[in-house]
């Protein structure tokens, strides 16, 4: 059986940027206090009854940045879709973000390769997969959803599309992606398997008409076999929106979220009266049930529902998610999740 390995480098990352966004509201000090973790006390159903329009939610602390962008849409009556397009570029154009768009760590043979997928309110969809050259994949995804018959298109075929439709080819890699690309080449002897990079961008919006969109843009598992596609462009899976019941997306090892659709069931155990936080918890906890050794792996759901009530849980509570509402701006939440 494959060896996922949980990464060190991941939460270093994020805790880079954690330094560098700002607006985040630390509970550590009252959980001090209190002698309880921060995450449980920050997470567990932490929007119960709000009813938050408009509302962006995204995953990692580089959601934050992400967060902004889509907000600027949304405080000018903007779409949804359009908030979370907007939103994700910031991630997929930030070089120093090494799991998503430009800078991307490569596959094993040194290939960066790109997944994404969006989702609007009226069950539209569009994907991108095993797509190389272009900076932001989100935008083909858009594109493939408006401009052709299709959901999704991949590999060489995705990319004639893309230069057809405007986009540049370019050289996606970076300083940091070749570094990591090539120590891991020293340590890890042409073997793929292992967690290096978990750190998707799934977002969620609800604009002020209380319409849903989602997006999520990923450059997959870091070493990855040349041509491993992950959860993350299959509708369903790694994104999921029903504008009359909500969405929800995902990150983490993209094979159990595939294996399981998780957001796709999340939408389905909210219309059957779960709370986001629930379904998120329900879907985690079908995934450990499901497959053999889940419970070991990094694995996260963001939800929200068409109240504007949001929610999250993971395999564990290593995961940050970034809300922007009304209330209370722009705010980093630790994810509740299984105890390990
Ligand atoms: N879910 C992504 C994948 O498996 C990985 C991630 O979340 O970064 O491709």
């Amino acid at each position: 059986m494959f060896n996922f390995k949980s990464n060190l480098e991941s939460e270093n990352k994020n805790n880079t940027m954690k330094r560098k966004t700002f607006l985040i509201r630390s509970f550590s000090t009252l959980a001090g206090m209190l002698a309880v973790p921060a995450p449980n006390l920050l997470a567990h159903n932490p929007s119960q009854g709000q009813k938050n329009k408009p509302l962006v939610i995204s995953t990692w602390p580089h959601g934050m940045e992400a967060n902004i962008a889509a907000w600027e849409v949304l405080m000018q009556n903007g779409r949804a879709l359009d908030a979370v397009e907007k939103g994700v570029r910031v991630t997929e154009l930030d070089p120093d973000v090494t799991s998503v768009g430009v800078g991307s760590n490569p596959d094993r043979d040194g290939n960066i390769t790109l997944d994404a997928s969006i989702m609007d309110e009226h069950g539209n969809c569009g994907a991108v997969a095993f797509l190389q050259h272009i900076k932001n994949p989100i935008s083909v995804a858009r594109e493939v959803m408006e401009k052709t018959p299709h959901v999704m298109l991949a590999g060489e075929g995705a990319l004639q599309f893309a230069l057809a439709n405007g986009f540049k080819k370019e050289d996606l890699h970076t300083d940091l992606s070749r570094q990591h690309w090539e120590e891991w080449k020293k340590s890890h002897e042409y073997e793929p398997i292992g967690l290096n990079n978990h750190d998707t961008i799934s977002m969620l919006a609800i604009d002020s008409k209380g319409d849903i969109s989602g997006a999520c843009t990923t450059g997959g598992l870091a070493f990855k076999y040349h041509g491993r596609v992950g959860d993350s462009p299959i509708i369903g899976a790694g994104l999921y929106v029903d504008n009359e019941i909500g969405g929800a997306g995902g990150t983490g090892v993209g094979e159990v979220v595939m294996k399981t659709l998780g957001s796709f069931l999340i939408v389905e155990l909210m219309r059957n009266g779960l709370s986001p936080y629930e379904a998120c918890r329900e879907a985690v906890m079908r995934a450990m049930k499901k497959i053999p050794g889940a419970e070991d792996l990094p694995i996260y759901y963001i939800a929200v529902n068409k109240q504007g009530e949001f929610g999250a849980y993971g395999t564990n509570r290593k995961f940050e998610y970034a809300v922007y509402t009304e209330n209370k701006g722009n705010t980093l939440y630790r994810s509740d999740g299984v105890l390990h």
